[in-house]
This record gives structure tokens, C-alpha cells and sequence, in this order.
């Protein structure tokens, strides 16, 4: 398997990821090409996932032929970039609640990407997901919700095969604004540990997102 994720270097280093469908940028992201190949810069401001990248991340559990369960795809910056990232091999089920958001990311990506399946509903009732038909190997959480761990953890139960991995971002504002963001990320770490999940990582994804981390852990 290839893959599909890149480092391009013009004075600072940022993360790049196979353009899917040639030519399209999705939210205005530069195209670069890198071995003849287009790649499309992933900005660290606008997606989380490559602020965690940029910060260091230790394992990327999506890459080429990855199923994901991505929770809270909102308009789709950073489910374009999973979706180029898992390729035509993969699939990425993406649940956003709100059906104005839902209608927007179908314009700018599912439309466009095969390997990208969307689904509104809420993703407290995962049992409701009209089309998930398989399990995943990867739980992607981003519903800034104060309930967003025991959302990600409910999916996990359902979908989430055996060894799989859940990319967690938690919002600590979201969650409680009045205790200290290391408070509410060691507690939502807790509360993984004692759903079976092993944790990998803690991110924090300072300076481009205050007060977010990233959780990168594994079933068992
Ligand atoms: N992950 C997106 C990205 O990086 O491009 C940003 C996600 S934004 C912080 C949170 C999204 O979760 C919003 O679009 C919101 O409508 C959606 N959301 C909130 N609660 C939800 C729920 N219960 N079920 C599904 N989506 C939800």
C-alpha cells in the first residue's frame, strides 16, 4: 500500500495529501506537486488533524485502504483530506447532524469523492447510521460536544473493529470552561482507559487550536 500523506518543504514544512480528484480544492488549499504527483497543502489553522500532525503525532492510523467512521464532518476540510488519504481502496462514513452543514459538504465533497459515504444523523444514536456496513479501523471524533468522549466511545462499540483506533479531539472549552484544559484531558483520557481503550498519544494542538488536544488511542 502507498502513501498517500507527504511533506512539502518551501522555507516551513507542512503536510500534504494525494489529490483524490485532480484539479479540486475544497477550501481554497494551495495544489502542489511533488514526483509529478498533485498533492494538496493541508493548512493546520483550518483542519485539526494536521495541526496533530505538525505537533508531532507519533502513528497515523489512516492511510491508504483505511475505513473510517468520522464524526462531525461538518463542511468537510479535514474529511477531504482522510478521503484522499485512504484512496480509492478506503472509505470514510462521515455523520454530521445538522442538515444545512450536511448540504454544503455534499457540494464541496461527497459528490465528488466515491470513497466518501455522508450520513445525517446524530452520532448519539450510532445505531441509527443508515449505512455503515462494515466495522472500521478508525473512529475519528470532532463534535465539539461536552459529551464527546462518551459519543466516541458509544460508536467505538458498535463499529470499531478489535485493535482499532479512535483519533479523539477534545475541545476542553466545550466540555467545561471553568477547569484548566490539562484537568479535562487527563479526565476524558480516564474515562477512555476505563472503556478498554490503551492511549498512544496526547496531542495538544497549541498554537493552532487553543485549548484542543488530540487523543490517539487504541481498542484492545
Ligand atoms: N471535523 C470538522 C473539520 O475538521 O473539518 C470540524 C467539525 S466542527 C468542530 C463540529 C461539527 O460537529 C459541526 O459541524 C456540528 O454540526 C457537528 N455535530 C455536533 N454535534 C453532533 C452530533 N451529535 N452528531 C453529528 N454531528 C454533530
Amino acid at each position: 500500500m502507498g502513501d498517500r500523506l507527504a511533506w512539502f518543504e518551501d522555507g516551513s514544512r507542512r503536510p500534504a495529501t494525494k489529490n483524490l480528484v485532480k484539479g479540486d480544492r475544497v477550501y481554497g488549499e494551495r495544489l502542489v506537486y511533488l514526483d509529478g504527483e498533485e498533492y494538496r497543502l493541508w493548512n493546520p489553522y483550518r483542519s485539526k488533524l494536521s495541526a496533530a500532525l505538525l505537533k508531532g503525532l507519533k502513528q497515523m492510523p489512516i492511510r491508504e485502504g483505511t475505513k473510517v467512521l468520522y464524526l462531525g464532518a461538518s463542511t468537510g476540510t479535514t474529511v477531504s483530506h482522510v478521503s484522499d488519504l485512504v484512496g480509492d481502496e478506503g472509505i470514510v462514513f462521515a455523520v454530521e447532524v445538522s442538515p444545512r452543514v450536511m448540504r454544503e459538504f455534499i457540494e464541496r465533497v461527497a459528490k465528488k469523492r466515491g470513497n466518501v459515504v455522508p450520513i445525517l444523523e446524530d452520532a448519539r444514536k450510532p445505531l441509527e447510521y443508515p449505512s455503515v456496513f462494515t466495522k472500521v479501523d478508525v473512529v475519528y471524533c470532532d463534535v465539539a460536544q461536552a459529551d464527546q468522549t462518551e459519543i466516541a466511545i458509544e460508536n467505538s462499540k458498535v463499529y470499531l473493529r478489535r485493535h482499532g483506533y479512535l483519533m479523539l479531539i477534545v475541545k476542553a472549552r466545550s466540555i467545561d470552561v471553568t477547569k484548566k484544559p490539562s484537568f479535562i484531558f487527563e479526565r476524558e483520557v480516564e474515562k477512555l482507559k476505563r472503556s478498554g481503550f490503551e492511549i498512544i498519544q496526547i496531542v495538544s494542538l497549541e498554537p493552532y487550536d487553543k485549548d484542543h488536544a488530540l487523543i490517539l488511542a487504541r481498542r484492545q
